[in-house]
């Protein structure tokens, strides 16, 4: 029943979409703090199915003459403009995750209704068939429309950015132009596929383009609104270079990367000392609580300074580099490899003692003594003080102090050997000579 015109009774109609379907997702994603950001995701994710279906199904005409969906119109172009609000108070990586989502969901919804249409299914009457048919193009159209935003997304946050060039810190030209650029290029994509799907002829283009460039306008004024007076102040942000964007794009994974690092040697791989001090010490301490056999061994590169007198440091560093792979590749992979100090590492071995300790350590020497390139001139060598828990010691500390006794033993017997642990029956340390 129309009140003013049919024409003016709809476009009022969309603004009351508008501000209803923006008020409620603002709502929750302002909320995130409190509820986290699933609500808002999830709400997104089923405003989306109406979206594509509403696109295919609904179309009214505005003043102008033009013709248009509430699908794209509202819900397509407030999606856009939320997931921009998102990165603006998130990040890209947080944005990333509602378009997998929404991706995957509809690959997922279009391969269900594939399966689900060979049910031989109860008639329920003459006009309650499922249509399938239907569910099929539209499973079609939201997976084309959601591989669209994929790339909306990535422009929409790029023409963000870079429009800080443009009119400096102003929140509403700065949305307004961005969502304006991205939309018309989504109009011409998705419409595509609408051709293609339901033949939509070129009044819909024209007309989708129009309503979507006056959504902008209501979006852009209730987001500049929202930022300003629902969230906590923007901040000032220094303004990144396109380029830069990719970056903010990673820096959670870069995060993440780190903290996986967290404990690890930056120039060789090997645990770090800290490690060592924690992770090491516990293991010696259970290893002996259990009554399991556990081997520290304990090595130090022969002659090292003078390698680096000779070759230079930067060489130093890529021999200790190749020593430390060396290692963590003689050892067994269940073996934790530690850079102690400069040029000396500790290798503990769970669950072995004697023999096999010592054959572990003259494993890793001779490795170390056959690294390719090792030219006879600057040849690298390693000595290698071996200590068994519980033969040895029960505890790390009294088992380190054994491994680095045995170590200066092999420095004194003339460097690249082992001192292995002491055979139960014996009265000396093994000495496993240079090969
Ligand atoms: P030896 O152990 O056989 O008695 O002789 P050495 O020359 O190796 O003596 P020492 O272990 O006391 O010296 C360690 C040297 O290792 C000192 C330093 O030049 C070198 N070094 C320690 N850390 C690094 C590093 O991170 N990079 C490089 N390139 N050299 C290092
Ligand atoms: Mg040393
Ligand atoms: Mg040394």
């Amino acid at each position: 029943m129309a009140i003013l015109t049919p024409e003016i009774d709809n476009l009022l109609l969309m603004i009351g979409d508008a501000l209803i379907y923006f008020g409620a997702l603002a709502m929750l994603l302002r909320a995130r703090g409190r509820i986290g950001l699933g609500a808002f995701f999830c709400a997104l994710g089923v405003m989306h199915s109406l979206e594509t279906y509403l696109a295919s199904i609904l179309y009214v005409t505005l003043p102008f003459g033009i013709v248009t969906s509430p699908g794209s119109t509202v819900l397509f172009t407030g999606k856009l403009m939320l997931l921009l609000l998102l990165y603006i108070r998130e990040d890209a990586v947080v944005v990333r995750q509602p378009i997998y989502g929404l991706l995957i969901g509809n690959v997922l919804l279009f391969a269900l209704a594939f399966v689900m249409r060979q049910h031989l299914a109860v008639p329920l009457g003459a006009d309650r068939a499922a249509d399938f048919g239907f569910l099929n193009d539209m499973g079609g159209l939201m997976v084309w429309g959601t591989a669209v935003l994929f790339f909306d997304c990535i422009l929409i946050i790029l023409l963000y950015e870079h429009s800080r060039a443009w009119f400096g810190g102003h929140i509403f030209p700065r949305l307004m132009v961005s969502a304006a650029l991205v939309l018309t290029f989504d109009q011409a994509a998705f419409f595509a596929g609408l051709h293609l799907l339901t033949g939509a002829g070129l009044a819909v283009l024209v007309g989708g383009w129009a309503a979507k460039m006056g959504a902008v306008a209501v979006y852009s004024v209730l987001a500049t609104g929202y930022l300003m007076y629902f969230e906590r102040p923007l901040g000032r942000r220094i303004a990144p270079r396109i380029a830069d964007v990719f970056d903010t794009l990673t820096y959670r994974e870069r995060y993440e990367d780190l903290l996986a690092r967290t404990g690890c040697d930056a120039l060789t791989g090997a645990l770090d000392r800290h490690s060592l001090e924690s992770y090491g010490r516990r293991a010696v301490e259970n290893a002996a609580a259990a009554g399991r056999p556990l081997a520290l061994l304990l090595l130090d590169i022969d002659h090292f300074k003078a390698f680096n007198d000779r070759f230079g440091h930067a060489a130093g560093d890529i021999m200790l580099k190749r020593i430390a792979a060396e290692i963590m590749t003689a050892a067994r992979v269940s073996d934790f490899t530690y850079r102690f100090g400069g040029e000396e590492f500790v290798v503990l071995a769970d669950g072995i003692a004697g023999d096999e300790a010592n054959a572990l350590a003259e494993r890793i020497r001779r490795a170390i003594a056959a690294l390719p390139g090792n030219e006879p001139s600057g040849r690298v060598t390693a000595s290698i003080g071996v200590a068994c828990c519980a033969s040895d010691a029960s505890g790390y500390d009294r088992l380190f102090e054994v491994a680095d006794k045995r170590l200066y033993e092999a420095k004194a017997q003339g460097r690249n050997r082992v001192v292995g642990a002491r055979p139960p029956n014996g009265d000396h340390p093994v000495r496993l000579v240079k090969s």
